[in-house]
């Protein structure tokens, strides 16, 4: 049952008794503080963060450039360890793993999406999405099945052979969607994901964004448009490393609805 695209495994560990809030949490961070250090100086880039969010949330992140989010989305997704304290992926204290494990537990259960597209140039829509897949055991022609229905996904069935050079920025877009679903992760991150884009199409990939939402996958996303923020389901403002504000978006529209009031561009 649910959506195909949607990791469905719980967070307990075979033989672990469920803790109840902590079992349903995607994603738990205790007292999170983040250094980088440069030569003589040293960046306090996370101050103290604290959060949960559960499975099905839609996160969207505010704050002004250098307030930490990048900071924050990174250890999130593994890409990189806070300085201390603790971040619980699924129930699993992911911030004393090494770099190795950081990227099979990556590869397992993140998908990320940037502001720049970051496709391959002489690469069809479908080898692109079918990238992620590379790294794993399953074989080749479900890697392509996969690869196949992440791309109807997010409607591109049909340019499954096109290469990014002759695809517009929202389709591009949306093929960096479909590869970063491409593993069924457990969380969608994406970074500034419309950063790039026209209005009409930054509303295209939240529309995309709220389905995907809608069938159970947890989506955190760093915007800085208050009218992008108000597609998810709750918005976090950060202010120098710390979480400011932590609200509930009342009435959020459905992307779905504000297109029908926006023109649409010639192509
Ligand atoms: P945001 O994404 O909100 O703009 P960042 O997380 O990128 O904020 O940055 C938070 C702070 O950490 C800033 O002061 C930034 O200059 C610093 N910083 C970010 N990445 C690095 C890095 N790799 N090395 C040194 N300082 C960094
Ligand atoms: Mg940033």
């Amino acid at each position: 049952m649910g959506s195909p695209f949607v990791n469905q495994t719980g967070a307990t560990p075979a033989g672990a008794a469920p803790a109840a809030a902590a079992a349903s949490a995607v994603i738990r961070v205790e007292d999170a503080h983040k250094y980088y250090e440069l030569g003589e100086t040293r960046v306090h880039a996370l101050r103290g963060v604290s959060l949960e969010i559960q499975r099905g949330e839609f996160v969207a992140i505010m704050g002004a450039s250098g307030s930490g989010k990048s900071t924050f989305m990174n250890m999130l997704g593994c890409l990189d360890r806070i300085s201390s304290g603790r971040y619980f992926l699924e129930g699993i204290d992911v911030s004393s793993h090494d770099k190795k494990a950081l990227a099979f537990i990556r590869n397992e259960k993140i998908g990320f999406v940037f502001q720049g597209f970051n496709l391959l140039a002489r690469t069809t829509a479908l080898e692109n999405t079918e990238l992620p897949t590379l790294y794993t055991k399953i074989d080749k022609i479900e890697r392509r099945r996969r690869a196949s229905e992440a791309l109807a996904m997010v409607g591109l069935a049909d340019r499954s052979q096109h290469l990014p050079s002759h695809m517009s920025g929202g389709q591009q877009q949306r093929v960096a969607v479909a590869r970063a679903l491409v593993n069924r992760p457990s969380i969608l991150l994406a970074d500034e994901p419309t950063g790039n884009l026209d209005s009409r199409t930054s509303v295209e990939i939240m529309e995309i964004f709220q389905d995907l939402n809608d069938k159970g996958l947890t989506i955190v996303l760093v915007t800085h448009e208050h009218d992008i923020a108000e597609f998810a389901k709750r918005v976090l403002v950060f202010r120098d490393g710390k979480i400011r504000k932590d609200d509930p978006v009342l009435n959020r529209p459905r992307a779905t609805e504000v297109l029908k009031t926006l023109p649409r561009l010639e192509d």
